[in-house]
């Protein structure tokens, strides 16, 4: 990789960021579209979030990726946020235009992207989607956006619950034209008949990863059915247990990893106006 005295600069900030592919990932694209940037991960912790954002405006950075637990502690020091990012008062990606930094969470676009690439539009359809905490609300907001018709969000009754609670009605306000509703996860009966009646099933709890990755909030295989997309936020492993079981019965499946590749290619769109060679990538990192 050539640096030199032109070289831009972008970023990750928040910590742990050591163990992150975001670095191998944009600098690979930089090379392979010829620009001339670079990018770091830098550790940083939420008191001094406002420290980075002031860097990416002195540096004249082209932006910043922004991982836990930075997301919301950037906030107060953008400029701008666009709507799914104030409504979910979290940011994944800042863009400096010019010097007005913009915040932007591409979570959710990554989300719908992964689908539209299966051939899933959210446009009109039902989603039953399991947790209310980070993921699920990036999710929530671009699916209600994007004109999904019904969500159905379920999520254990614990001391998240008033935050899921505040969560969704920040989205409803945001994305009035979506019916939004909270139910508790452990009504399985509530959650058969709204999988029963739902176009998408998505798992955006913490269930399927480690120290959950021999679990899945569908206990009842007879509740997947062929006409069933199921979709995945964990990406560690791809296949979880829920998107095995949801093959088996013939769903048609999104994995996370597909998710998160589809994020960072929407805040490579925004940094650079290019389309990320998502597969490339996939094939490159994760094999
Ligand atoms: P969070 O802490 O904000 O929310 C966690 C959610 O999981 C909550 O709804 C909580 O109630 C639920 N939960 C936790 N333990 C549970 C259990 N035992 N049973 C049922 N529900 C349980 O976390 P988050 O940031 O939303 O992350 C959730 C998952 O999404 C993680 O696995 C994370 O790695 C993944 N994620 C993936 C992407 C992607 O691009 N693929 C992006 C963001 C997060």
């Amino acid at each position: 990789m050539h640096i030199s005295g032109t070289t831009t600069l972008l970023g990750l900030i928040g910590t742990p960021v050591a163990h992150s592919k975001s670095p191998a990932m944009y600098n690979h694209c930089f090379q392979k579209f010829g620009l001339d940037w670079a990018y770091l991960a830098f550790d940083v912790p939420a008191e001094q979030a406002g420290a980075a954002v002031e860097a990416i405006r002195t540096l004249h950075m082209r932006g910043a990726n922004v991982t836990m637990p930075c997301k919301n502690a950037v906030i107060p020091y953008l400029d701008r946020l666009t709507p799914a990012a104030a409504a979910i008062q979290a940011v994944n990606t800042i863009v400096n235009e010019d010097g007005c930094l913009v915040g932007h969470n591409t979570d959710g676009c990554g989300y719908t992207q992964n689908l539209r690439r299966s051939g899933v539009e959210v446009a009109g359809k039902k989603i039953v989607l399991l947790g209310g905490g980070g993921a699920a609300s990036a999710i929530a907001i671009q699916a209600a956006l994007e004109g999904a018709a019904e969500i159905s969000v379920f999520n254990l009754k614990d001391a998240f619950w008033p935050r899921v609670e505040q969560n969704l009605a920040a989205i409803a306000k945001a994305a009035p034209g979506c019916a939004i509703t909270l139910h508790d996860l452990e009504d399985r009966a509530e959650l058969k008949d709204a999988i029963a009646r739902c176009d998408i099933l998505s798992n955006a709890t913490r269930v399927g990863m480690a120290p959950y990755e021999d679990q899945s909030n569908i206990t009842d295989l007879t509740w997947f059915r062929p006409d069933l997309v199921v979709t995945d936020v964990v990406y560690a492993p791809p296949a979880t247990k829920m998107l095995r079981q949801a093959r088996q019965a013939g769903c048609k499946t999104c994995d996370g990893l597909g998710m998160l590749l589809c994020q960072g290619a929407e805040a490579f769109r925004l940094y650079s106006g290019l389309d990320m060679p998502v597969e490339e990538i996939r094939a490159l990192l994760y094999a």
